[in-house]
C-alpha cells in the first residue's frame, strides 16, 4: 500500500484528523489496534471547549453534537460542605462549553468515515513505524494473519499514551516531563438526569465532580486511593460518599440509580517534547496526558489535530512546509497552557495525602480569593473554555 499520511490510532485524534484530511482530499490510511466496538464503548471525556466545538463543526461532523450536546454557561465550585461559587463562563468570557460524550463524538467520526469510504483498519496488530527521519517512512502491521506494509510521506502518531509512536523517537532526542498524583478518580455512569450545571467539590473527605453526558446520562466522580479496587465501591457506598462531599442542597438534588459503568483512573501530567521527529508527528495523548480536572485531554487532541491538519493541508496544497516546521512548538505552547491549568485545578480541588496545615490553609485561601475576585473567576473561566489555538 502507498498513501500520503499513515495515521496510527483511531481514537478522537486519529479519527478527526482522518475526517479533516478527507475533506481536503488528502489520501490517508488509519490503523487501529482495537475493534470498532471496543473503541465505541470506552467511557472517557465529555466536556468540549468552544474551540473544539468549532473545529468539529468545520470538519462537518457537528450536527448530532449541536442537536444533542448540552451547552453550559457556568460551572459551580463547592467547598467545605457549604460554600458554592458559580463561575459564569459565558458572562465572563463570552464563550461556553459543550457537554457531549467522547463516545458520541467517536461514533459521529466513525459514521463519517463509513460515508467517506475511509481506509480505517481495525484490529491492526504489531503496528511499527520505520525510517521516520527519511523521505520514505513506512508502517508495518499484521491484519487477518497477513503482514502488511504502508509506504507514506508522513506518519501521524495518534495512538494514545500506550502507543508505539512516541517510543519511536530516540530517547536521546526526547524529553519527558511527568507528575503522578497520589490518588485516583473513581467514576460512574448512571442513566439518571444530571444536575443542571457541573459541580466540582473540595471537601475534607476528598474531591468530587458531578458531570453530565446527556439529559438522561450522568457522570460522577470521587477522589479515591489509587490502590482501591472497584470491588471496594458498591453503588450505595459511591452515592453516599459523593453526597457527603457536597453541600446538602446540592446532594439532595442528585438523582441516584444503578451504575452502568464504574472504573478507577490514575491522575497524571505528562508531556513529551518534541512532537515531531522527522516525518513522524505526534498528536493527542501520544504526546501528553493531563489529569481530567481541567477537562482538557480531549480538547488538546482536537487542538493538536487542528494545527497538524492545517499544516498538512498547506504542504499538499502548495508545498508550504512552514506549518509542519512550526507544528511541534505551536502545539506544545498550547499543551503547556492546558497542563498548567489542569495541574492548578487539581491542586486547588483535591485533598493531598500528607498535606501540611500550611498547604491546607493556602488552598482554602485560594478558594476564598476566587469567590471574592471577578478577575480570578475570569482567569479560571477563560482557561476552562479554552485559550486560543496559537
Ligand atoms: C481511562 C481514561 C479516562 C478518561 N477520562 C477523561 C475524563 O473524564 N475527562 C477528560 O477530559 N478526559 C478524560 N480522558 C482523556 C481523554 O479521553 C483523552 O485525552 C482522549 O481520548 C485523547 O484522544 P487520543 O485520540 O489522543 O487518544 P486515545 O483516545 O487514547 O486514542 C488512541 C487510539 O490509538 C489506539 N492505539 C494504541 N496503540 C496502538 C497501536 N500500537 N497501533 C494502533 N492503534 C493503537 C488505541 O486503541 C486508541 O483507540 C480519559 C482518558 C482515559 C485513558
Amino acid at each position: 500500500m502507498r498513501t500520503s499520511v499513515a495515521i496510527i490510532g483511531a481514537g478522537p485524534a486519529g479519527a478527526l484528523l482522518s475526517q479533516i484530511l478527507h475533506n481536503a482530499e488528502i489520501d490517508h490510511v488509519v490503523l487501529e489496534r482495537q475493534t470498532r466496538d471496543y473503541v465505541l464503548t470506552r467511557i472517557r471525556a465529555g466536556v468540549l471547549e468552544w474551540s473544539s466545538v468549532e473545529v468539529i463543526r468545520a470538519a462537518g461532523v457537528g450536527d448530532r453534537m449541536d442537536a444533542d450536546g448540552d451547552a453550559h454557561d457556568l460551572i459551580n465550585l463547592a467547598w467545605g460542605g457549604k460554600h458554592v461559587l458559580p463561575v459564569q463562563l459565558k458572562a465572563l468570557t463570552g464563550r461556553q462549553m459543550m457537554a457531549y460524550g467522547q463516545t458520541e463524538l467517536q461514533q459521529d467520526l466513525y459514521e463519517a468515515a463509513d460515508r467517506n469510504g475511509t481506509a480505517l483498519i481495525f484490529s491492526a496488530e504489531n503496528v511499527a513505524v520505520h525510517d521516520v527521519t527519511s523521505d520514505s517512512p513506512y508502517v508495518t502491521f499484521r491484519h487477518n494473519g497477513v503482514d502488511e506494509r504502508i509506504d507514506c510521506d508522513y506518519i501521524a502518531g495518534c495512538d494514545g499514551f500506550h502507543g508505539v509512536s512516541r517510543a519511536a523517537i530516540p530517547e536521546s532526542e526526547r524529553t519527558e516531563f511527568e507528575r503522578i498524583y497520589p490518588f485516583g478518580w473513581l467514576g460512574i455512569l448512571s442513566e439518571t438526569p444530571p444536575l443542571p450545571h457541573l459541580v466540582y467539590t473540595n471537601h475534607e473527605r476528598g474531591f468530587g465532580l458531578c458531570s453530565t453526558r446527556n439529559p438522561m446520562l450522568s457522570r460522577y466522580y470521587v477522589q479515591c486511593p489509587i490502590e482501591d479496587s472497584i470491588d471496594d465501591w458498591s453503588d450505595d457506598r459511591f452515592w453516599s460518599e459523593l453526597a457527603a462531599r457536597l453541600p446538602t442542597h446540592i446532594a439532595n438534588d442528585i438523582v441516584t440509580g444503578p451504575s452502568i459503568e464504574k472504573s478507577i483512573a490514575p491522575l497524571r501530567s505528562f508531556v513529551a517534547e518534541p512532537m515531531r521527529h522527522g516525518n513522524l508527528l505526534l498528536a493527542g495523548d501520544s504526546a501528553h496526558i493531563v489529569p481530567p480536572t481541567g477537562a482538557k485531554g480531549l480538547n488538546l487532541a482536537v487542538s493538536d489535530v487542528h494545527l497538524l491538519s492545517q499544516a498538512l493541508i498547506a504542504r499538499y496544497a502548495n508545498g508550504d512546509t512552514a506549518g509542519l516546521d512550526q507544528y511541534s512548538s505551536d502545539a506544545l505552547h498550547r499543551v503547556w497552557a492546558s497542563v498548567r491549568f489542569s495541574w492548578w485545578m487539581t491542586t486547588l480541588l483535591h485533598r493531598f495525602p500528607g498535606a501540611t496545615d500550611f498547604e491546607q490553609r493556602m488552598q482554602e485561601r485560594e478558594l476564598e480569593y476566587l469567590a471574592s475576585s471577578a478577575a480570578a473567576q475570569t482567569s479560571l473561566a477563560e482557561q476552562y473554555v479554552g485559550v486560543p489555538f496559537v
